[in-house]
C-alpha cells in the first residue's frame, strides 16, 4: 500500500473539506438583486426568480432603512411604521427563505444590526427562552451614539527621534506648529511605528485626535521642501505643553443595545462578548440602560437605529416564545421580526392546538406574510449553475441537465449537495484513468447519487427493511432508536 500517496490525497481533501466550509451553503447570495426601484432582476446577486418575495421584502427594507439600494449616505433613523411589525416568509423547503434572509442582511447599511437565529436555539443555551429571545431582540436594535472628539490640526516642524528608530526604547518628539503656537508631542515606540506606517514627515499637515493619539495625514504643507527622518505615531499622546485644541469633531458609533447591557453587567466588560458567554442580564439593569438610552435620545447624543432579528424554523418556537414575542413586539425598542417557516397547518408547540404554520392567531394577525413559491425548471438550472461556480465545480451539460432533474425530484437541496460529492467522485475518476478532465460527467453524479440516499428513497429503504432497524416507539419508553 501506498501509505505517502494516501496521506497526500487525505490531505487534499481535508483542504477541500475546508474549502466547502469556507464556501457555505448560501455564500452566493450577495443582495436581493433589486435596482433602484425596488425591482427584482430575474438573475442578480446570486439571487434568482421569487421575484414577488424579493420585492417585498426589499419594500420592507426601504421602509426600515431609506439608504438601503442607494449610493446616499443618509442614515436610518428608528422607523416607527415597522415598530411591532412582524414579516413571515412561508413556503415549501428550499424556496429561499433563509437565502431571502441573507439578501436582507447583505442589503441593509453596515451599522443596521441584523441578527439571525433558528427557533430551536433558545433551548439550547444556558439560559431561560425569553432571556435568549430578548438578548436576540436587543442585538438587533442598534444605539448610534454622537461623541464630540478633541482634534489638534497642524503642520509637523520637525521630527525628532532621540533613541533611533530601529532600537527598542523608541522615544521622540514631534513639534506640530498650529496657528498660534507650537506643540510639542512626546512619542513612545509605539506611536513613532505608527508614524511610520503613516509616513508622517515634517512639512505635512496632520490631525491628532487627543483621546486616543490617533494621526491622519491631512495633507502637506510646500513651506518645508527638507524631508526629515520617516517617522509614525498613534495611541497616547502626551502633550507638552497642553496642546491647542482647534477642532471638535463630531464622531459616531454604532453598538446593539445588547453590547451595552452586557457592557454593564459584567465586570469584564465587553470581554464577555468575544467569550460568547453572556449568560442572563438582570431585568431592572435593562431597564436603567433604557432609560439612560432615552435621555441619550432626547438630549441629542444618541438615536436608535431599527435592524431586524430573523428567526428561522419559527414553528419550533413554543407557545410561551409566542405569547413573550407578541408582547416583546409591541415595545418601543422592538426590531423588525421576520420569521421563516416550512410549515403548513401544524401542531403549535406547547398546545393540542394547530394553526397556520404553526403560529398561534394572535401572532399570526400581527404578521405580513410574504410567500414563496417552488423554482420552475429554468430555475433551478440558474441556481445550480451559481451554486458549481462558487463551489468551483466545473460541471458537463448532461451533468447539469441530470442535476436539474435529479432536483425536481428528490429536492433542489439535496441536488445541490451532489455537486460537490461528485467532482470528489470526477477526481477520483481521473486520477486512477490516468487522465482526462476533472469536468462532473453523468458517470459522476451517478455514482455520487448511488452512494447517498435522498429523503425520498430513504424512506423506501426503511420500509423494505421490515423492521429490522431499532425503533422507538412513541410512549413506549424503549430503549430503542433509529
Ligand atoms: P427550508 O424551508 O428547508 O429552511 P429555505 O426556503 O430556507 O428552506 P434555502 O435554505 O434558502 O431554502 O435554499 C436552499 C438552497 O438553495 C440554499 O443553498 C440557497 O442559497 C439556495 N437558493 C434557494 N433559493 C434561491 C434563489 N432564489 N436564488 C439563489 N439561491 C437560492
Amino acid at each position: 500500500m501506498d501509505i505517502g500517496a494516501g496521506i497526500t490525497t487525505g490531505t487534499t481533501e481535508l483542504r477541500e473539506a475546508t474549502k466547502m466550509e469556507r464556501i457555505g451553503v448560501h455564500s452566493h447570495i450577495t443582495g436581493l438583486g433589486l435596482d433602484d426601484r425596488l425591482e427584482p432582476r430575474p438573475i442578480s446577486q446570486g439571487m434568482v426568480g421569487q421575484m414577488r418575495a424579493r420585492k417585498a421584502a426589499g419594500v420592507i427594507l426601504r421602509m426600515l432603512s431609506p439608504s438601503s439600494f442607494s449610493s446616499s449616505s443618509t442614515v436610518s433613523a428608528a422607523a416607527p411604521g415597522l415598530s411591532g411589525r412582524a414579516i413571515l416568509l412561508a413556503g415549501p423547503p428550499s424556496t429561499g427563505k433563509t437565502a431571502i434572509a441573507r439578501g436582507m442582511a447583505a442589503t441593509l447599511g453596515p451599522d443596521v444590526p441584523f441578527t439571525s437565529i433558528t427557533a430551536s436555539e433558545v433551548y439550547s443555551l444556558s439560559m431561560s427562552k425569553t432571556e435568549a429571545l430578548t438578548q436576540a431582540l436587543r442585538r438587533s436594535i442598534g444605539v448610534r451614539i454622537r461623541e464630540e472628539e478633541e482634534v489638534v490640526e497642524g503642520e509637523v516642524v520637525e521630527i525628532v527621534v532621540e533613541r533611533g528608530i530601529t532600537g527598542s526604547g523608541k522615544s521622540g518628539r514631534v513639534i506640530l506648529k498650529t496657528t498660534d503656537m507650537e506643540t510639542v508631542y512626546e512619542m513612545g515606540g509605539k506611536m513613532i511605528d505608527e508614524m511610520t506606517k503613516e509616513k508622517v514627515l515634517a512639512g505635512d499637515i496632520i490631525s491628532i485626535t487627543k483621546s486616543s493619539g490617533r494621526i491622519t495625514k491631512l495633507g502637506r504643507s510646500f513651506s518645508h521642501s527638507r524631508d526629515f527622518s520617516l517617522l509614525s505615531p498613534s495611541t497616547t499622546f502626551i502633550p507638552t505643553p497642553s496642546g491647542e485644541i482647534l477642532t471638535r469633531r463630531t464622531v459616531t458609533h454604532t453598538v446593539s443595545l445588547h453590547e451595552i447591557d452586557i457592557i454593564n453587567s459584567r465586570t469584564q466588560g465587553f470581554l464577555a462578548l468575544f467569550a460568547g458567554d453572556t449568560g442572563e442580564v438582570a431585568a431592572p439593569l435593562r431597564a436603567q440602560i433604557d432609560v439612560k438610552v432615552g435621555e441619550w435620545r432626547e438630549e441629542g447624543k444618541a438615536e436608535l437605529v431599527t435592524g431586524v432579528l430573523f428567526i428561522d424554523e419559527v414553528h419550533m418556537l413554543d407557545m410561551e416564545c409566542f405569547s413573550f414575542l407578541n408582547r416583546a413586539l409591541e415595545g418601543e425598542l422592538a426590531p423588525l421580526v421576520v420569521m421563516a417557516s416550512n410549515r403548513g397547518v401544524a401542531r403549535i408547540r406547547g398546545t393540542e392546538m394547530r394553526g397556520p404554520h404553526g403560529l398561534p392567531p394572535d401572532l399570526l394577525d400581527r404578521l405580513l406574510i410574504v410567500a414563496t413559491s417552488k423554482y420552475n425548471p429554468d430555475e433551478v438550472r440558474e441556481i445550480i449553475k451559481i451554486r458549481c461556480q462558487e463551489e468551483d465545480v466545473e460541471v458537463g451539460p448532461e451533468a447539469e441537465d441530470l442535476l436539474v432533474e435529479i432536483a425536481g425530484d428528490a429536492g433542489m437541496r439535496y441536488a445541490l449537495g451532489l455537486i460537490a460529492v461528485s467532482q470528489v467522485v470526477a477526481r477520483k475518476r481521473v486520477k486512477f484513468s490516468g487522465g482526462g478532465s476533472e469536468a462532473v460527467e453523468v458517470e459522476d453524479l451517478r455514482r455520487a447519487y448511488g452512494c447517498f440516499m435522498d429523503p425520498g428513497r430513504s424512506v423506501q429503504w426503511l420500509k423494505e427493511q421490515q423492521g429490522s432497524l431499532l425503533v422507538e416507539e412513541i410512549g413506549a419508553g424503549g430503549n430503542g432508536f433509529l
